[in-house]
C-alpha cells in the first residue's frame, strides 16, 4: 500500500491560491456592472467569505491559513495580484481588510484580537482608514466611560459597507490611537465625494464618526503603534501587489486586443508589447523582492524601508508605462466603455495615486547615498564572496 505524505503548508497553498483564482475570475466578470457610483463588491466580499479569503490571515488557533505569517509572504503577494487582477476594487477592498488584520495581530491585546477573530470569522470586512481631511479629522474625546468620537475618515474604502474599520484617531495629547470601531453596514457613509476617474466600487467615501461611543475593548495597540517602523512604511509592499495585478489585466487586455485584430506582428505594436512585458515583469521582481525583505525578521529595518518605497516607485513606472503603451496601441477603441481596456485603464491609473510618491523616492535616494555598500550589494547578498586577506 502507498501512503501519499501531505506537507500542510503546501496543502494550504494549493487551496488558498484556488480560492483566489475563482474570486478573482468572478469579480472579473461582474466588475463592469458595478462601475458606478456606489457600485461596491458586495457579492465578491461574501465569494472571499465563503472561500476562506476573509480569514485566512489569521493564525490556524484563531480559525484562519496563517498567510499573515513571513513564511506565507510569496502566496499572500499572488492572492493580492490574483485579485488585484480580476476586480482593482476588491483588491483594495481586500488589501485593507489584510493590513487591519495584519496590524491587529501584531499589537492588539489577546482580549481584542479573540473578539476581532471571531468577527472575521463572522464575515465582517475589515479596512484601515488612516486618510482625513486637514480639518475635522478623527479625534477621542472626554475621558473614561464618556469617551466618544468626533469627526471624520476620507478615501475611507468600503464606507457604508466595511463593518469594523482600523482607524487611528488623535488623542487629548496629539498622539495616534488605532482603534476598531463597529459600524452598521449602510450608516454613516458619504458617498457623494467618491466621484473618482476610476476605482468606483471600492466606494471610497466619507465616514462620519461623531459621537460614537468608544471603550478600551476597541484599543489596538499603544499610542502611535501605527507609525511604527518598519512595518509602517514596509506594509506598502502590499498595496504594490494589487497594482502588480492591475497592470496584468491592462497588459492582458493589449496582448488580446492584438492577437484579436491582427496587428500584433507589426514591429511598432510588437515593440511596445515586448516593452510592457518588461515593465510587468520588472514590477513582479520588485514586488517579490520586497515581500520576501519586508518579512525577513534579519533585514536591517532602514534597508527594507529603502527598498520598499523604491518598490512603490517602479511599479507606478511600470503601471505608468503599461498604460501609455496599451493605449497607444489599440487607440481610440480603448477609450470606448465597449472595450475592455476603458475601465481596467480608469481603475489603474487611479489606484496608482499613493501617498508622498516625492517623499518614497527621495527617502530611498539618502538610504542609497549614505550607503557605503556597491551596488551589487545594496539590496542583495553578493553570491561571489570577497576573496580571502592573505597574511604576508
Ligand atoms: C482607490 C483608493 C482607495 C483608497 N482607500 C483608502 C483607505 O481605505 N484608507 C485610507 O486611509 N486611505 C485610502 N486612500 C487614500 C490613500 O491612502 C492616499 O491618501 C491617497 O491616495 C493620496 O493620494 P494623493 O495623490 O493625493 O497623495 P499626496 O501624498 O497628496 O500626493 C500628491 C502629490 O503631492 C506630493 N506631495 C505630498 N506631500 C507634499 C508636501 N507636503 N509638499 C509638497 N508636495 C507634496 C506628492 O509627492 C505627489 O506628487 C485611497 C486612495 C485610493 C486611490
Amino acid at each position: 500500500m502507498n501512503f501519499i505524505i501531505q506537507d500542510p503548508i503546501a496543502t494550504t497553498t494549493t487551496r488558498i491560491g484556488a480560492a483566489a483564482r475563482a474570486v478573482s475570475r468572478l469579480a472579473a466578470e461582474r466588475a463592469g456592472q458595478l462601475d458606478r457610483e456606489g457600485g461596491f463588491p458586495a457579492e465578491d466580499v461574501v465569494h472571499c467569505h465563503e472561500a476562506g479569503l476573509l480569514a485566512a490571515p489569521l493564525p490556524e488557533d484563531l480559525g484562519g491559513s496563517h498567510l499573515d505569517a513571513p513564511g506565507m509572504a510569496p502566496v499572500l503577494l499572488d492572492v493580492l495580484a490574483q485579485i488585484g487582477r480580476g476586480s482593482l476594487a476588491l483588491g483594495r477592498l481586500y488589501e485593507g481588510h489584510v493590513n487591519a488584520l495584519s496590524l491587529i495581530l501584531r499589537y492588539a491585546a489577546p482580549p481584542v484580537r479573540e473578539r476581532l477573530a471571531a468577527d472575521v470569522r463572522a464575515g465582517h470586512l475589515f479596512g484601515v482608514w488612516n486618510t482625513q481631511p486637514q480639518e475635522g479629522g478623527l479625534a477621542l474625546a472626554g475621558e473614561g466611560a464618556g469617551t466618544r468620537l468626533t469627526g471624520v475618515k476620507s478615501f475611507a474604502s468600503g464606507a457604508g459597507s466595511v463593518t469594523r474599520p482600523l482607524v487611528t484617531a488623535r488623542r487629548p495629547d496629539g498622539r495616534q490611537q488605532m482603534l476598531v470601531i463597529d459600524l452598521e453596514p449602510g450608516q454613516r457613509a458619504d458617498l457623494s465625494s467618491w466621484c473618482a476617474q476610476g476605482m468606483r466600487a471600492s466606494t471610497s467615501g466619507i465616514l462620519d464618526f461623531t459621537g460614537l461611543p468608544v471603550d478600551a475593548g476597541a484599543h489596538v495597540g499603544e499610542a502611535d503603534d501605527y507609525y511604527r517602523e518598519p512595518h509602517f512604511s514596509a506594509g506598502a509592499w502590499r498595496f504594490a501587489a494589487v497594482q502588480l495585478g492591475g497592470i496584468e489585466a491592462v497588459f492582458d487586455a493589449l496582448r488580446a486586443h492584438l492577437g484579436a485584430t491582427g496587428r500584433g506582428g507589426d514591429p511598432h505594436q510588437a515593440a511596445r508589447l515586448g516593452e510592457s512585458a518588461i515593465a510587468v515583469e520588472t514590477a513582479r521582481l520588485f514586488v517579490g523582492h520586497a515581500a520576501a525583505l519586508a518579512n525577513d525578521p534579519e533585514a536591517e529595518p532602514d534597508r527594507v524601508i529603502a527598498y520598499v518605497n523604491l518598490t512603490r516607485l517602479a511599479v507606478e513606472r511600470a503601471g505608468l508605462d503599461v498604460l501609455e503603451r496599451a493605449q497607444r496601441s489599440v487607440g481610440l477603441a480603448g477609450f470606448l466603455q465597449t472595450h475592455p481596456l476603458e475601465r481596467l485603464s480608469r481603475d489603474l491609473a487611479t489606484y496608482l495615486r499613493q501617498p508622498g510618491p516625492d517623499r518614497a523616492l527621495t527617502h530611498a535616494a539618502a538610504y542609497v547615498l549614505a550607503d557605503a555598500r556597491p551596488a551589487d550589494g545594496l539590496w542583495h547578498e553578493p553570491a561571489l564572496a570577497p576573496p580571502p586577506v592573505h597574511a604576508s
